[in-house]
């Protein structure tokens, strides 16, 4: 059985001690790609490391899981950035290990697999005339009816731009799907973050006049690397245990204890020893929860810690390896129809053929969107298996016959939860780490804020930019994509 800390592995990549000498120590906590890249880039700059990692390795989201020859992202990472100096990191990461990949993907609505982003007017001629009318009806009036809705709720913001009948048939359900609570709890901060769907008047002109502004959304390119996008965590890991950085697997963080001079993180490892690292600076990429709830509770941090009540999102994935060539061409399949109970699929196949051991077989990875405590959650791997397969055979996806090997991992803190309220939760947290000039926060987990990966390198830069302002660099500010799902 797979879990998400522990994943057979080679001994080798258990724990490895390197030193530094010079320059400042830092602990960084967390070894996903915020962790990672920003234990590169202290090296770089010759300061010592050591990087806490609870799982048995680092990667974090951005790991690939291989599986008899068969490789599964976490629900499939593509790399895109409009940033050219992010880009170019990866770039030179990777060097030829990088492929570009054209995206085209489709949603299943209404029992017809449609373009996404949607397009228009192909997404409104799976509906009857009648129904299409009234969606359109709907945008129209809402510009009067709903122009003074305050923008609180992701429903009170998608409901003012584009009308009650729209956000009822394309954005409730699979936003409700994705994060399980329902819109009006979610901020609007979220809706404003990612809905890059173009504005009904954008979309009646492409009905219109479909040949002359076909979307530039419908089908760009990406990067992925060859071997899966766990090759970039992995990459990072090889050069900062060359670079002389230190890192422990399947640490168990117990205490980050506030000292005078900096910090005393204590952990133990797997084979039961206790260590206490001494650090000038920490830099922490875990899940805010887990990092409040390290420091000891005289200084308030439980306190904060209940009273900021940050909520993440899990997420099962089930790897399904199939006897067959291909599903479809698809980058990411959409299904938002509230009785399936998968979310999205990937074939990963379509981003490499290095992604399945042999090229009459084929692959997806499968997004169940649940959390701990939940229903599905709970499920025994073979009925949340069986439950997916008699589903996707009834809608034609694949067949039952065609399933070779399957493997499900839960994946806690898949994502920040941005319940409304969460900014000012997050504030009185922030507040309260602030007190210490020595501690950072950095990427998605660590930093509580929705971000890819690209957003995540962003993040590191700027942090970089932070504890080294001497060092003027030409980073671009984050460019947050435009994308809803
Ligand atoms: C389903 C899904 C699909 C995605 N698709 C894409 C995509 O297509 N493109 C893209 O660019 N991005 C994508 N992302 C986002 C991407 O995965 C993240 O932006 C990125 O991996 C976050 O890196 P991170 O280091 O901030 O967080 P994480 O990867 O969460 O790293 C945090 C690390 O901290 C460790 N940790 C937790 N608690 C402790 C503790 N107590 N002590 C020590 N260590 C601890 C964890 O094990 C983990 O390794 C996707 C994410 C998900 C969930």
């Amino acid at each position: 059985m797979l879990t998400y800390d522990s994943v057979e592995r080679s001994p080798a990549v258990q724990l490895r001690q390197y030193g530094s000498d010079g320059g400042q120590r830092f602990v960084v906590l967390g070894g996903g790609l915020a962790g990672l890249a920003t234990a590169r880039e202290l090296l770089t700059r010759g300061h010592s490391v050591t990087l806490i990692e609870k799982g048995s390795e680092v990667g974090g989201l951005a790991r690939t899981f291989e599986q008899d020859g068969f490789r599964f992202d976490i629900g499939g990472h593509r790399f895109h950035s409009n940033n050219p100096t992010v880009v170019q990191w990866l770039k030179d990461l990777l060097k030829t290990d990088l492929l570009t990949v054209p995206r085209h993907s489709h949603i299943y609505l209404n029992q017809r697999f449609v373009n996404y982003p949607i397009q228009f007017p192909g997404a409104l001629a799976i509906f009857s005339p009648a129904k299409a009318a009234h969606m359109v009806a709907s945008y129209l009036s809402a510009k009067v009816t709903e122009r003074n809705r305050q923008d609180v709720s992701f429903e009170d913001w998608v409901i003012k731009r584009y009308g009650r009948a729209l956000y009822e048939v394309f954005f409730q359900p699979y936003t409700e799907k994705v994060w399980g609570i329902a819109c009006e709890e979610l901020a609007a901060t979220w809706a404003s973050q990612r809905i890059g769907l173009p504005s009904m008047w954008e979309m009646l002109k492409h009905a219109i006049a479909p040949a002359k502004n076909t979307p530039a959304t419908a089908i760009s390119e990406f990067y992925y690397p060859r071997r899966g996008f766990g090759m970039i965590p992995a990459t990072l890991e090889r050069e900062i245990l060359d670079m002389g950085g230190m890192i422990h697997t399947s640490a168990k963080l117990i205490a980050c204890e506030p000292i005078e001079a900096g910090f005393q993180v204590s952990v133990v490892l797997e084979n039961g020893v206790q260590r206490t690292i001494h650090a000038d600076c920490v830099v922490s990429s875990i899940p805010v929860n887990a990092l409040l709830q390290s420091i000891p509770e005289h200084l308030g941090s439980h306190e904060i810690l209940a009273q900021a009540k940050l909520e993440y999102r899990d997420l099962i994935c089930l790897m399904v390896a199939l006897k067959k060539e291909q599903v479809s061409t698809d980058s990411w399949t959409y299904f938002p129809h509230r009785n399936l109970m998968f979310g999205r699929t990937h074939e990963p196949k379509n981003w490499s053929p290095e992604m399945v051991p042999d090229p009459s077989y084929t692959s997806l990875a499968i997004e169940i969107f649940s959390s701990r405590g939940e229903g599905s959650w709970n499920l025994p791997d073979d009925e949340i298996l069986k439950t997916v397969v008699d589903q996707m055979d009834q809608i034609g996806w694949i067949k039952k016959a065609d399933v070779h090997k399957n493997w499900v991992l839960r994946v806690p803190y898949a994502y920040p939860v941005y319940r409304k309220g969460y900014a000012e939760n997050l504030t009185v947290v922030k507040d309260y780490l602030s007190q210490w000039s020595n501690l950072h926060l950095v990427g998605r987990t660590g930093s509580f804020h929705y971000m890819n990966s690209d957003g995540v390198i962003e993040d590191v830069f700027r942090l970089i930019e932070e504890l080294f302002p001497q060092e003027a660099t030409a980073v671009q500010p984050l460019i947050v994509s435009g994308r809803w799902m």
